[in-house]
């Protein structure tokens, strides 16, 4: 990598580090925090960014830290890992199983987080050596799972003038060593609606002399998600779907009221966008057509996680020269939701999956599952993945050309 022998600095620093890195992992692990409550977590992050040189700052609500490595003119680019936990119980077997009781770090952000720790010694050592050409900011975010750390990181400035960002997401349908990647959204929306419904009830003898309630809701319930998959594009996937109705308390009176609720998921943006708005008007005409009155909350989730072509060549192309040939392979778009999509509706950059999965072993289970682990090789894999990811966009950065594709290898 630009004529420097980058996977033989990496092999040496993590001969060193692996087993402290392996180890903070665990403690993470044994100590798992909920979002927005990452305190210790936070605490024990800065503490070993201080003892290696570096001057954490954390985010103000008290949670979650950001760090720079590197000074100069060169660009910016932000490496950004979570760090919260989840309320599931740990249902493992280990050393380090949770000591926590109903929470646990069942999707992987230990991992994360301990991978950003172990790239930010490693540049730091870079640094040092004047190797570096440009900055690394590096952001530990707090909250993914509620979600919201990553506007909480935007409002506090966590971006302004980064170049390019880049994440990665545990994966344990893929092996250790390699990572998936995709061009394009690689993560799925997911929003909430919450419809209520009123007019004039009565008898139900009567059902003229009122707004027949429940048969305008049932009407609203069908009519909505019809009518909107009619006017998106079907390749966008926007659907509706209810999971809660209610409405009346008796068979022959018709109530003044009802409710339903469900969820909006999309897999592309512009749909994303124009979805609330286009909900509510076809809310608005189906409701009058019957009569009643109608009134919407729409609750957003987070954004699909929409991967920048250059960026995934740069992931490409650091996954080849420090995982070897044959390290990256294609992925699918899943329908889960990750609040790293807040970040490229503002920057470029790309998400990667990271193979946790033990080669030939048997599933270790998914993740949000109480019995969710990772083949812990994984750690000193990402640390080379992401410590490459962030020196190949810097030099690439560098050029006044970044767009030419890697030879070789097709993502899409
Ligand atoms: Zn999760
Ligand atoms: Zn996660």
């Amino acid at each position: 990598m630009r004529g420097r022998n980058l996977r033989g600095e990496l092999d040496t620093f993590l001969a060193g580090a692996e087993q402290e890195l392996i180890g903070f992992r665990r403690d993470l692990h044994m100590h798992p925090e909920l979002a927005f409550a990452e305190y210790r977590t936070t605490q024990r992050i800065a503490d070993r960014l201080t003892a290696a040189g570096l001057a954490p700052s954390v985010l103000p609500r008290g949670t979650g830290l950001i760090c720079e490595v590197g000074s100069g003119d060169g660009p910016t680019v932000a490496l950004r890992a979570d760090i919260d936990a989840l309320p599931v119980p740990d249902e493992k077997d280990v050393a380090y199983s949770s000591t926590v009781p109903g929470v646990c770090h069942a999707c992987g952000h230990d991992v994360h987080t301990t991978i950003l720790l172990g790239t930010s010694l490693f540049l730091a050592r870079q640094a040092e050596a004047g190797l570096l050409p440009g900055r690394v900011r590096l952001i530990f975010q707090p909250a993914e799972e509620l979600p919201g750390g990553a506007l909480e990181v935007m409002a506090a400035g966590g971006i302004s003038g980064v170049d390019r960002i880049f994440g990665l997401h545990c994966d344990p349908r893929v092996d250790v060593g390699k990572v998936g990647l995709k061009t394009g959204p690689i993560t799925s929306a997911c929003d909430k609606v919450f419809v209520r419904v009123s007019g004039p009830g009565g008898h139900t003898a009567r059902p003229h002399l009122t707004a027949d309630l429940v048969f305008a809701l049932a009407k609203i319930l069908t009519e909505l998600p019809a009518a909107l998959s009619r006017r998106v594009d079907p390749r966008s996937s926007l659907s509706l779907v209810w999971g809660r109705v209610e409405a009346g308390s008796v068979a022959n009176a018709i109530p003044d009221e009802g409710l339903a609720e469900g969820t909006v998921r999309c897999l592309d943006e512009q749909a994303w966008h124009a979805a609330p708005d286009m909900i509510k008007a076809l809310l608005e005409s189906v409701a009058g057509a019957y009569g009643v009155e109608a009134s919407m909350d729409y609750v957003r989730g987070v954004p699909p996680v929409v991967n920048d072509e250059v960026s995934v060549q740069m992931l490409a192309e650091a996954a080849g020269g420090v995982l070897g040939e044959g390290s990256v392979e294609p992925t699918q778009q899943s329908l889960g939701g990750e609040d790293f999509g807040w970040y490229l509706e503002s920057i470029p950059g790309a998400f990667a999956r990271l193979g946790t999965r033990t080669p030939g072993s048997a599933h270790l289970g998914d993740i949000h599952q109480g019995t969710f682990d990772v083949d812990e090789a994984c750690i000193a894999n990402g640390v080379r993945f992401m410590a490459a990811t962030a020196l190949t966009a810097l030099w690439e950065g560098q050029r006044p050309s970044v767009t030419e594709p890697v030879a070789g290898i097709a993502i899409v």
